[in-house]
């Protein structure tokens, strides 16, 4: 369906051809019979500011926000909802009338590909890889979900640092930085370990990092996706390790934003999940 009274949100980014969400909104407008659309949208850095603020003229109930815009689009929004606060990134805009609320959605995108896949409680400690955009989501989700220590290690300590001292805002979470290759003389205990460096992802370089001081019960969770199986994941489920992959975060991440823009809550459906799978040149 179209027409002059579309409804339209999409993602910016720069690039963003790589971008799954068109395929994945896109399966939820047509599945819920709206007429919108969802689009592409690249924005250079410098370019973020007029752009966004062009959304309402422009008709958009919003946008997601993809690298690098999301803590730059900090600055341009009117109101910041408490997750995007403490997380200090906006992965999501609505628009109401000429008003522009940046939400984060990613960790409660993190907690529910958890939920999702059986993990509803961590037991123990927690070891965060990478101190970016998406660890600060996952320290969040986390925190909700009851850990209460979390062991952080990133290539740049310094950035880890000031993550862990944001992170004193939330209240009642301890968070021990670790030297990067250190890091697992903390895995007795742990009861995750996730990995939200880009590094394992296709054409990057690989996460080398020796499972064997986790305990066997330990959940090891990647959000990387591509490939869907990461190397990290392979090994730990060879390890017998319970694996969780990146993709139900990307899915879960655009239900809330997806119900803001167009009023009905989704579903994230084993056919979606297939959908995405063979975008990805996954089986
Ligand atoms: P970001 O803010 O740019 O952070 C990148 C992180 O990766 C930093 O911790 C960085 O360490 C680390 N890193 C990059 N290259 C590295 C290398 N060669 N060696 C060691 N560490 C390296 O990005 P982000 O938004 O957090 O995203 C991180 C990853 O998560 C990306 O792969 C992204 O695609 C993925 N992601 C997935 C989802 C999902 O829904 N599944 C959602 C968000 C993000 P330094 O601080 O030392 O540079």
């Amino acid at each position: 369906m179209s027409g002059n009274n579309a409804l339209l949100a999409g993602v910016m980014g720069w690039p963003v051809g790589h971008s799954l969400s068109p395929l994945l909104h896109g399966h939820w407008i047509a599945g819920h019979g709206l007429n919108a659309h969802y689009v592409p949208l690249p924005v250079s850095p410098e370019n973020l500011g007029r752009a966004l603020q062009a959304l309402p003229d422009l008709g958009f109930r919003g946008v997601n926000l993809t690298i690098p815009h999301k803590e730059a689009a900090l600055k341009w929004v009117n109101d910041i909802d408490g997750a995007a606060q403490l997380i200090g990134a906006v992965n999501t805009i609505v628009v109401d009338g000429r008003r522009l609320t940046g939400r984060n959605t990613d960790a409660e995108g993190y907690a529910q590909s958890l939920a999702e896949a059986g993990v509803g409680k961590i037991a123990g400690h927690a070891i965060i890889l990478g101190a970016g955009g998406a660890a600060r989501a996952i320290v969040y989700a986390l925190h909700q979900m009851g850990v209460r220590e979390i062991v952080l290690a990133n290539r740049t300590q310094e950035r880890a640092e000031v993550l862990a001292r944001d992170a004193a805002k939330l209240g009642g979470l301890n968070i021990v930085v670790s030297d990067w290759a250190k890091v697992l003389q903390h895995g007795r205990g742990a009861g995750l370990l996730v990995n939200t460096t880009a590094l394992g992802m296709t054409g990057q370089d690989a996460l080398d990092i020796e499972l064997a001081g986790l305990d066997p019960g330990a959940v090891v969770s990647d959000i990387v996706y591509r490939p869907l199986r990461t190397p990290l994941l392979a090994a730990a489920a060879a390890r017998g390790h319970p694996v969780v992959e990146g993709l139900g975060m990307l899915l879960h991440q655009a239900v809330p934003a997806f119900e803001a823009w167009f009023g009905a809550r989704p579903r994230v459906t084993p056919e979606l999940w297939q959908k995405l799978k063979s975008a990805l040149g996954e089986r």
